[in-house]
């Protein structure tokens, strides 16, 4: 069964946050000195993620990406990944993490069955690493990705680097060289007004037409490679065959295509990354609702989507960032960490 929203996109996509919290603090994301959290009663158990991940496949989602937060903050996250790994109906199970806690949870992730995963990180040095993040910890993620090297994760490894204009965009060729370094495909994504992006303005963005002439300036001529499925990232192809990715959120949406959703660990569905409320899976789900009664909401809701957010914020004359630290202290759900990104 594949549900159409109305601009004829299928629901394919389920991006899953296990948790809200972090154990980073990037300035793009969460750089205030407090967050309200969710109560631990209303984060959704395993057993939830598995029946509402088994309502969603019901309906023609076959990826499923784990986010937070940072989800291996999760404790026991192999047990959900192994009941995750285990539904015939995923073909893709993938998962983002900023890599601090990954040395020691890798194998484990690898042997319940994870499929792909992406490490997110802004930066190789570690003074702007601290100035990014607030942590002193870029080490870890090193040895991280040494420990994913290992496994059967090495062979899908992908690094996301948020490109930020005076910020690390003189490190755009050392991330290229340090990702074939290590065997990952990175992937530079235009700096988002979303959630935490308090900060955000027009002039921080990178665009992906700057990063390709930096690139090109580099390496030589650059060719674009072919594109084959609804992923946000563009690939790219350098003259020694090394492929690269840049995910134009900002100057040039991919909206036409979405097939992504996202739930929240306490059980909200946003249909857009830029939508300013949710639908309350949970309580339908903890008082009893059927697969069908939870298809069927799910199945109104995609059936009316309208979302193109990231394209209607490009239309904007005046662009500043999309919602103000005290309207996310009031409204969590807000934060692209509650929502996942
Ligand atoms: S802005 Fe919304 S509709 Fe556009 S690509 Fe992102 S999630 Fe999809």
């Amino acid at each position: 069964m594949t549900l159409r929203d109305q601009h004829l996109r299928p629901l394919k996509n389920l991006r899953l946050s296990v948790t809200d919290r972090c154990n980073l603090r990037c300035q793009y994301c969460m750089p205030e000195e407090n967050y309200t959290w969710f109560p631990h009663e209303q984060i959704l158990q395993f057993e939830e993620c598995c029946q509402l991940v088994d309502v969603f496949t019901g309906l023609g989602v076959d990826k499923v990406r784990l986010t937070g937060g940072e989800p291996l903050l999760r404790r026991d996250l192999h047990i959900l990944v192994r009941q995750l790994a285990q539904k015939a109906a995923i073909k893709d199970l993938a998962l983002t993490t900023n890599g601090l806690l990954l040395a020691e949870r890798v194998e484990e992730l690898s042997a319940a069955g994870l499929g792909r995963l992406t490490i997110s990180l802004d930066t190789l040095r570690h003074d702007r690493f601290f100035t990014l993040s607030r942590s002193k910890k870029l080490d870890q993620v090193m040895e991280g990705i040494e420990e994913t090297k290992k496994t059967s994760l090495a062979a899908s490894l992908k690094i996301d680097t948020v490109a930020m204009r005076g910020v690390n965009d003189d490190e755009f060729i050392d991330l290229i060289e340090f990702g074939g370094e290590h065997g990952a495909e990175v992937r530079f994504i235009e700096f988002m007004d979303v959630g935490g992006a308090t900060t955000w303005s027009k002039d921080k963005v990178v665009t992906r037409a700057e990063m390709l002439r930096t690139f090109e300036k580099h390496y030589g001529a650059i060719e674009a490679v072919p594109k084959k499925d609804s992923a946000p990232a563009d690939q790219y192809c350098l003259p020694d065959g090394r492929i690269f990715g840049i995910i134009s959120s900002t100057t040039q949406p991919f909206c036409g295509n979405c097939d992504r959703s996202r739930l929240t660990a306490d059980g909200k569905w946003f249909l857009c990354l830029y939508a300013s409320t949710g639908i309350d899976l949970r309580a339908p789900l903890r008082e009893g609702a059927s697969t069908e009664e939870l298809q069927a909401i799910i199945g109104q809701a995609w059936g009316s989507r309208d979302d193109r957010g990231a394209e209607e914020r490009l239309t904007l004359k005046e662009r500043g960032r999309l919602a103000s630290a005290s309207d996310m202290r009031k409204n969590p759900h807000l934060e692209m960490h509650t929502r996942g990104g």
